[in-house]
């Protein structure tokens, strides 16, 4: 079976066992704060675990795009090393929110591996659960009972909480899970080695493809655990591993899953996989094979690599993949980016999103690629002199903060710098390293932390009510709330039945307005700073203080937002999509959107481009946006159409957007803008008043980001800028012609400062002969040492040089005061340097002393600065001495 044939079975066989098949969310995890990229294909349904939502279907199955690259899922660091571990897999799921449990979940499965994919029954292997006693929770029996009916009991192996228990996080649900084992090896290798021994023991050809996660306990805040209402079962099978199994491979990177991107890499690097002496160069091809699927992933989903959060996580496991190819497989140009049209081609029927993108996603990589080969180079530089300093000092041990350094300010993976350092037969200071790593963790963990308790139930809902499109003021209940800790203070998260305000999402801010709690005698009023979605909960979020007795005793209460702020922010979201419009028109279709920010003051917006916008496109831009605005087209806006049906209309997708089955349309002149759009738009387009341009410039390689004001903000910029002309106007005394006072200003001070060059330079030839004329003669040198009056400290260096030209076997030693400073200079005739062995430089800095300064030069001329000119008469007085 190929892998296509194995994921399109895994779907047909769900799909039969009455499964709707959803597709994949994106790989970037959006609106959970507790997460960066999907980990596992239940992160897209925990709402429903939560009791947030409702799913489309009590049984759903599907392929997800996984990520394990950082927080409690790390693989990263076996990736390559391992040939079954990757940073990106897709995980195969099965789900059913409380209808069929544990009997079902694992009769499928076997019957899925036995039957269909007719994987071999003596090469299974099953785990369950052991039971834990602190926890209180028995050995799963159930479990146990119905694996023994199928497998019989030799072929269970129990485990411990560790691997045998499933938790979401610190808090909510949970339970006991199985995992299905598979054992890969030759015949004579079982023979001599029970696979059953082999199991959760690291061994590369024994291994879990499959967990079966059965949930009915609910984890509180203080530890404890509670039955849940209706049980659930989530699994997760790894696609890769899967395969491995079917077609009979020892290795993930043997099936036709990673085959072809090797193969492109062995044409370009001219090595043959699996045939290499050098070790590092097949775990190099199995890396870049991985990584480059996690970054051309990562970025089609909008996750562009960048220095922060998730944008750095990529930026690293693309370092990591091209400093690979760079030590290991001799690419000392750009490489990887070459890799992504493989994969575009490979998963054009799979994941489409990556084929739409190929052109940006390649060249995304490929700018990163050449900035991250500079500073290879320059790290590498870096490292020499680390080396060499020490070489000096006869320490070997390359210091554990000096290799944090490396990898944090030049991208330097530890492994790269440890090898380098063996190169030149040095080692690292591993633990040094780990400590200077932990103590940034514990800073960047520091800066995030957060502790929140249970939330306070108050009332029973259905899923929260969004009235925000139609409403600015809504009669609600408050159905739960908390108490949150965070750096800056105390916050209390508080969740209503029905809401106007809208929660930050697509760009667009969070509302703040006031719930009024009580009748208008004893009324209360809590404001609310921002609103924010954690998954599907709008969290209404409040800084005032005490409010556990208002909140937990309220009963109807009203819910009513900023108006004034929202119609801000109205005509900026509008704004942003004629602006998008336009930008099509005038720049090209491959314009799309890469991130949007918007609030009441401000729009910005990231959009794929490869050039800068010149003033000239910026303007058209501009133009076409007002004239927009001035037609006063009115809002279309459709809810609940079908999400094909508004695609084939030829609907505007942001790339990367989770959308439901339903979605809602946003349309401005169905011919100009056509948008899929949760976010609140003006009624009509001449309410956003008028568009201007603020600034453009470039964020990474291949996106550019636009600012842009509307209505009070343009018009105050404007009056911002008229004031500023005026008050130029004022200083010049009110000239007709602006723009020509301007430039003869300039053109004047120019005249001005050749004359002063030219008075200077007068003046220091006067000097110089007053200088001659006192100047002490010797046997064998003729010395000047004087205090002077000259503009700057070029003035002294012109003045010795002049002065050796006209003096034969001059030393001449001079302060002056320079702006306040004290400076001194030393001249020494070559002649001089050469015969007595005097050094200028050692001179001047015995001489800095007394004005509290330092300096330096050559042997025949050195100047020094300092702080103290009060000492510049004791500095030449004992320069006089010295010769
Ligand atoms: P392992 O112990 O092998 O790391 P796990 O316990 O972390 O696996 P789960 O979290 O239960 O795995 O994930 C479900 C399935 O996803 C696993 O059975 C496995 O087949 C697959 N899987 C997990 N991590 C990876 C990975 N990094 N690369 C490829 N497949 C993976
Ligand atoms: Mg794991």
């Amino acid at each position: 079976m190929t892998s296509h044939q194995i994921r399109q079975a895994f779907l047909d066989f769900f799909r039969s066992k009455e499964h709707l098949i959803v597709p994949s969310a994106p790989l970037v995890a959006k609106n959970d704060p507790t997460l960066m990229f999907n980990n596992s294909g239940m992160a897209q349904f925990k709402d429903f675990f939560l009791g947030n939502g409702t799913p489309p279907s009590r049984r759903i199955a599907d392929t997800q795009k996984c990520l394990r690259v950082s927080g409690k899922h790390n693989d990263l660091e076996d990736v390559g090393f391992d040939t079954y571990h990757h940073t990106m897999f897709e995980m195969l799921g099965n789900w059913s929110f409380g209808d069929y449990f544990k009997k079902e979940a694992i009769s499928w499965a076997w019957e899925l591996l036995t039957e269909v994919y007719k994987l071999p029954k003596d090469r299974l292997y099953v785990s369950v659960f052991e039971g834990n006693e602190a926890d209180g929770v028995p050995f799963d029996q159930e479990a146990w009972d119905l694996w023994k009916g199928i497998v019989g009991e030799d072929r269970i192996i129990l485990g411990n909480k560790k691997d045998n228990f499933w938790e979401m996080g610190d808090t909510g649900p949970c339970g006991p899970c199985s995992e299905i084992h598979v054992d890969l090896r030759t015949p004579a290798e079982v023979a001599e080695v029970s696979g059953k021994s082999l199991v959760n023991n690291d061994h590369p050809q024994v291994v879990e493809i499959w967990n079966l996660v059965f949930m009915q306990f609910e984890r509180k805040a203080d530890g404890s655990l509670i039955p849940l209402p209706s049980t659930h079962v989530d699994t997760g099978m790894g696609f890769e591993r899967l395969c491995m199994a079917i077609q009979q491979k020892t290795s993930n990177y043997d099936t036709d899953v990673f085959q072809n991107t090797i193969q492109v890499l062995e044409t370009l690097s001219g090595k043959k996989y699996g045939q290499n002496d050098e070790p590092f160069a097949d775990i190099a091809m199995r890396v870049i094979s991985d990584h480059i699927r996690a970054v051309s992933f990562a970025i089609t989903d909008g996750q562009l690599p960048s220095n922060v959060k998730a944008g750095y996580v990529i930026r690293r496991i693309l370092r990591r993949a091209v400093r690979y190819g760079y030590s290991y497989l001799g690419f000392q140009e750009p490489f990887f980016h070459k890799l992504v049209p493989v994969l575009a081609e490979q998963f054009k029927d799979v994941f489409t999103e990556l084929k739409d993108q190929e052109e940006f996603v390649t060249r995304v990589i490929l700018e990163e690629e050449k900035s991250f080969l500079r500073t290879l180079e320059s790290g590498l530089k870096r490292l020499d002199s680390i080396t060499s300093g020490l070489k000096e000092k006869g320490i070997n041990t390359i210091p554990g903060d000096e290799v944090f350094e490396l990898s944090d300010t030049f991208g330097f993976p530890v492994d790269l710098t440890a090898l380098i350092a063996r190169e030149k037969s040095f080692q690292i200071d591993e633990t040094g390293y780990q400590d200077a790593l932990a103590e940034q963790k514990k800073r960047s963990r520091q800066d995030a932390a957060k502790e929140a308790t249970d939330w306070i139930e108050l009332r029973e809902y259905d899923g929260v009510e969004f009235l925000g499109y139609d409403f600015e003021e809504t009669h609600s209940h408050i159905v739960k709330y908390r108490k949150v800790k965070t750096k800056t203070g105390e916050e209390y998260h508080i969740v209503l039945d029905r809401t106007p305000f809208y929660a930050e999402m697509g760009g667009q801010v969070g509302d703040t307005g006031v719930l009024v709690l009580g009748s208008s005698g004893d009324a209360k009023t809590v404001n609310i700073v921002d609103t924010k979605k954690e998954n599907d909960l709008f969290v209404h979020i409040s800084r005032d203080k005490n409010l556990d007795e208002a909140l937990s005793g309220a009963g109807i209460i009203t819910a009513k937002i900023d108006i004034d702020r929202r119609n801000k922010i109205k005509a900026n979201h509008t704004a942003t999509h004629l602006m998008l419009s336009s930008m099509r028109e005038v720049l090209g279709t491959h314009v799309s959107q890469k991130g949007s920010f918007l609030n009441d003051e401000v729009l910005r917006f990231d959009f794929a481009h490869f050039s800068k916008v010149t003033d000239e496109e910026l303007r058209k831009i501009e133009d076409r946006v007002n004239e927009k605005v001035r037609e006063n087209i009115a809002l279309d806006e459709r809810r609940n159409v079908p999400i094909q049906q508004a695609l084939d209309a030829g609907a505007t997708a942001t790339f990367g957007e989770k959308y439901g089955d339903f979605v809602r349309l946003i349309i401005f002149d169905p011919k100009f803008s056509f948008e899929l759009c949760g976010g609140t738009h003006v009624p009509s387009t001449g309410e956003i008043g008028v568009f201007k341009f603020i600034s453009e410039g470039s964020v990474s390689a291949g996106v550019r980001r636009v600012e842009a004001v509307t209505g009070e903000k343009a018009l105050e910029l404007m009056r911002q800028q008229e004031e500023t002309l005026n008050k130029i106007k004022d200083l010049l005394k009110g000239p007709t012609d602006l723009i020509k006072a301007v430039e003869s200003l300039i053109d004047e001070r120019s005249t001005l400062q050749k004359r002063i060059a030219a008075l200077e330079n007068e003046k220091i030839q006067a000097l110089k002969t007053t200088l001659v004329e006192n100047m002490e003669t010797h046997s064998t040198f003729n010395l000047i040492v004087q205090k002077v009056d000259v503009p700057s400290a070029d003035s002294l260096k012109q003045l010795s040089y002049e002065l050796r030209d006209q003096v034969e076997n001059l030393i001449a030693v001079f302060g002056a005061e320079i702006g306040g400073k004290p400076q001194l200079s030393v001249f020494i005739a070559e002649n001089l340097v050469q015969e007595t062995g005097l050094n200028a430089g050692k001179i001047v800095k015995d001489l800095a002393k007394d004005i509290r300064g330092g300096g330096g030069g050559q042997p025949f001329f050195a100047t020094a600065g300092g702080s103290d000119a009060s000492g510049l008469d004791t500095a030449l007085e004992k320069a006089k001495g010295l010769f």
